[in-house]
């Protein structure tokens, strides 16, 4: 079926794809911005890029990068209308029958800002058992979402890959590794977890936590008293500052921080045409955590901004998750190290103290709960369990990581778990590497390498390879570094 002889040459279709991906971008960008957009443009581009995969796949078998990329995006356009209706779902039917938020009642999509402004705590405990009991509306669109996106792998790969399999190829990591990684770094986080847990839940809550207290809560909770002192920092103009000073290229970069009432709420940033054109949308919220969304977009726009413009089409975008995620967890590290802090005018040594005990819990948090999200979502792949036997492992699990005795259809609730084939184990694979990256840059240029040109130099010589990164120049996947920091007590 794959003859040898191309009728087209892989050049051509590069070029088609770099158009199409660029003005898919563009216009993405507008309709998150809150600017004026089309969603039938976006529609047919979705529709463009599906058959321009396709080309691909009946016409190529290399670059590998391309070639899962394409099925990747096949899987993803081809079940668009699975996607949009469990968008629409999750606001229409998960809704709570007695608490609002605003002028209309709780939903899915308000739920977190309910979760964060709501004092009382059997409200929110009410929201939780009923959205839980709500997940039979989702469940069975989800569970045809995925069967029809490991079809499509099926049906186009010519191997057979299976969607698991087709992301730990692009990141590189057997099954076994990755398992092992995720286990390893779950196993060591439980224990001061929940120390750490017990400590902060009495002091901020005043009582232990129940499962109703969820990672989103704490992590919004957790910062709540420290708004003043970081008011005065402007984060965009900050890390532009730092960024200059380590003499990153920031032409190619822009920040939009205008206050429109249709732009998304988090921090976010579009790599339009790398390495030429990279954007960021920002919204200021509350003071630190706009510094901390703020550093990790910039992270993201530095990385590509460096890329080799000489280089192939997939290797300036063909880049894993794990990749990305280390540059922009890189550049956010510096919102919680108090040398760097201190430089830019936070200097209250309490204050120091008392943030760095409240990151190492939410990292704690973070990687006991993206453990058994992780290995959940790796079983539910490979042993295609029913909505049901997810559910069931999904509560055995989260109880191993966390501690807490949650329902387990809370994993259909959550933002990435129901939608993405994978992506949770990128994070952790990032966290990782980026702590490695840091010692890298503090054994060669010392403890303050943000003041040292050179360090940006090395971090440039790094990124600018794109997805032919040479990921052993700094890191060899040593999570005890990582773990040591978190586990840290002050
Ligand atoms: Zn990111």
């Amino acid at each position: 079926m794959h003859c040898n002889q191309n009728f087209m040459n892989l050049e051509q279709w590069c070029e088609i794809d770099e158009s199409i991906y660029v003005a898919d971008s563009d216009e993405r960008y507008k309709q998150y911005a809150g600017l004026r957009h089309s969603e039938s443009t976006i529609k047919n581009l979705a529709e463009i890029k599906n058959q321009n995969a396709r080309l691909f796949l009946e016409t190529f078998d290399e670059p590998r990068e391309l070639y899962l990329t394409a099925l990747e995006n096949i899987a993803d356009s081809s079940t668009k209308e699975l996607e949009l209706k469990l968008f629409n779902l999750r606001n229409q039917k998960i809704v709570s029958t007695k608490h609002r938020f605003g002028s209309s009642h709780v939903n899915w999509s308000t739920w977190r800002q309910f979760n964060n402004l709501q004092k009382d705590d059997s409200k929110r405990k009410q929201v939780f058992d009923e959205f839980i009991s709500k997940t039979k509306y989702i469940s069975p669109v989800i569970k045809k979402r995925f069967d029809s996106m490991g079809l499509a792998y099926g049906k186009y790969s010519s191997k057979q890959i299976d969607p698991l399999e087709g992301y730990l190829e692009n990141e590189r990591v057997s099954y076994s590794e990755m398992i092992k990684f995720v286990k390893s770094l779950g196993q060591q986080a439980k224990k001061p977890f929940r120390e750490s847990l017990e400590t902060i839940s009495k002091k901020l809550l005043g009582r232990e936590a129940d499962y109703y207290d969820d990672f989103y809560f704490f992590r919004n909770k957790v910062y709540s008293d420290f708004g003043t002192d970081f008011a005065k920092v402007d984060p965009p103009a900050q890390v532009r500052r730092t960024l200059k000073a380590l003499q990153f290229n920031l032409a190619p970069i822009q920040i939009d921080t205008e206050n429109r009432k249709e732009k998304y709420p988090s921090p976010i940033c579009f790599f339009v045409k790398v390495p030429t054109d990279i954007r960021v949308l920002y919204k200021s919220e509350s003071p630190y955590f706009d510094l901390q969304g703020c550093y990790h977009e910039m992270g993201h726009a530095a990385h590509a901004a460096s890329i080799d413009p000489s280089l192939e089409y997939w290797n300036r975008y063909g880049f894993s998750m794990g990749i990305a995620e280390i540059f922009s967890i890189f550049l956010e590290r510096l919102t919680k190290n108090s040398r760097y802090l201190s430089s830019i005018g936070i200097k209250d040594k309490g204050l120091l103290e008392d943030l760095e005990q409240r990151n190492n819990f939410i990292e704690l948090f973070f990687v006991t709960f993206y453990a058994a999200n992780s290995l959940m979502k790796a079983e539910f792949w490979r042993r295609r369990l029913s909505m049901e036997k997810a559910s069931d492992l999904y509560a055995k699990l989260i109880k191993e990581y966390t501690g807490f005795e949650l329902p387990g259809e809370y994993w259909m609730l959550h933002h990435i778990l129901p939608d993405a084939i994978m992506y949770v184990p990128s994070y952790m694979l990032a966290a990782v590497r980026a702590t490695e990256l840091d010692l890298h840059l503090r054994n060669h240029y010392g403890e303050n390498w943000w003041d040292v040109p050179e360090s940006g130099k090395r971090v440039r010589d790094i990124m600018s390879p794109g997805a032919k990164i040479d990921l052993a120049e700094f890191s060899k996947m040593d999570s005890s570094l990582f773990m040591k920091e978190i586990t840290a007590t002050t």
